[in-house]
């Protein structure tokens, strides 16, 4: 007769050599980065911006934003997803490791990022004592200036007062919002560096360490060979705008990031269904 002590002795044995391996492997992160534009006070028809269904209401991103805190998310900057996800040059920090990654993004630097959505960010800190961190992906050519009172777009004093607070991550989305793609050589490289430049002016005594404009976002996600070669020359990163998900282990270049397109159709809980299916953690998937 089988000794009734054999079959548990093996199987614990077979526990102490695989636990390890089914415990501590790390799969690829899958991270969400949401692409907004502009905000708007739904209550409130008269303070709709021009640019229609790329709104988002201000009512619902303060739901959505809710719902990542309290969630335990983890607000990525730029540098942090290309520090720790990318480039694996910095280790994830403790207080991370059990948080779920995810990125904010606004394009083209409507003022109502600021007028709508920067006081919800800081009534969110005083709330719950966190600091939500979002992109803004800024064209510096439509900049606000002191002249142009009535701009639909924000101003180097909006970005600076974002800065300081600790809200804003300042990237650049090319110096005019122009497609990439039809422009001469040297007209691409003068969009890219005066970009860079221009927003490094306005942020210069804000930002010892050059964070600013050190990653894009293609205008209308338009990219080519060429587009991409002189993008690698002046950036760290570059974003698209093609409404995907990858699984950071698949993506082999960094000037290719997907981001999810982020409008009024897209509902709060339509977008934290689609956040919440990507259990990196579980994830199995091969590149
Ligand atoms: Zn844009």
């Amino acid at each position: 007769m089988r000794s009734p002590k054999t079959f548990p002795f093996s199987l614990i044995l077979a526990l102490i050599i695989f636990f390890p391996m089914i415990t501590f492997q790390h799969p690829e992160p899958i991270i969400p980065v949401l692409g907004f534009h502009g905000i708007i006070d739904s209550k409130n028809n008269m303070l709709r911006s021009p640019q229609g269904e790329m709104d988002y209401p201000k009512q619902d991103i303060e739901k959505l934003l809710e719902y990542f805190i309290t969630h335990n998310y983890w607000f990525l900057t730029t540098q942090d997803l290309y520090d720790f996800f990318l480039n694996k040059s910095r280790k994830i920090p403790t207080k991370h490791r059990n948080q779920k990654p995810i990125m904010i993004s606004f394009d083209d630097g409507y003022k109502t990022i600021h007028t709508s959505f920067f006081p919800i960010l800081s009534k969110l800190q005083k709330k719950y004592g966190k600091k939500v961190k979002v992109v803004l992906f800024i064209n510096p050519g439509t900049l606000a200036t002191s002249k142009s009172i009535a701009s639909t777009h924000l101003g180097c004093r909006e970005l600076r007062e974002g800065l300081r607070k600790g809200f804003y991550d300042i990237q650049s989305h090319g110096l005019n919002h122009e497609d990439l793609t039809k422009l001469s050589r040297y007209q691409l490289v003068n969009e890219l560096l005066q970009s860079r430049s221009q927003l490094r002016k306005c942020t210069h005594d804000l930002d010892p360490d050059d964070k600013v404009a050190a990653h894009f976002a293609y205008p209308y996600g338009a990219y080519n060979k060429q587009v991409k070669n002189y993008t690698s020359k002046y950036y760290l990163s570059s974003y698209l705008y093609n409404d995907e998900i990858v699984n950071y282990g698949c993506l082999k270049n960094n000037y290719e990031i997907p981001r999810l397109m982020v409008n009024r159709q897209k509902s709060t809980k339509q977008l934290i269904e689609i956040v919440e299916k990507v259990d990196w953690k579980k994830n199995k998937e091969k590149c």
